[in-house]
């Protein structure tokens, strides 16, 4: 287990409404805030072909650490959905995952109230994060 984090409300909201919008397809963002807790969610253009797969628009990641820098923030992580499955990290969500320490949330839309799960990137393994809602 990591460190608890907290979670604005507002953003994962936001989160599960991109989610629900982007089915059946994978929606993908980052994740704002500063410490353990995330305050934002902005959502990114999934530049995979693919739609069971996410792949963050580059430069939408790069302006997106830009921006948040400049309010004194910084890109904890990334959210992307499960559309079909559970929240659950798979074997292409660890071997693409390449920033260690950031933070990866899941939320899987199919049941309502949505799933959410989060994960930090630990020496190659997704562990468990709580979290509250704040
Ligand atoms: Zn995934």
């Amino acid at each position: 287990m990591s460190r608890e984090c907290r979670i604005a409300l507002e953003a994962l909201e936001h989160i599960v409404a991109h989610a629900r919008e982007a089915r059946p397809a994978e929606c993908c963002g980052l994740l704002i805030g500063s410490g353990t807790t995330i305050t934002e969610a902005v959502r990114a253009r999934n530049a995979s072909q693919d739609p069971n797969r996410f792949l963050i628009d580059p430069q939408a990641h790069i302006e997106a650490r830009r921006e948040a820098r400049g309010r004194d923030l910084e890109v904890l992580g990334f959210y992307h959905s499960h559309p079909h499955t559970l929240p659950e990290p798979s074997a292409t969500d660890l071997r693409e995952a390449s920033y260690p320490d950031h933070l990866y949330l899941i939320v899987s839309p199919a049941t309502d109230p949505a799933e959410i799960r989060l994960f930090r990137l630990v020496a190659g393994n997704f562990l468990g994060v709580p979290f509250i809602a704040m």
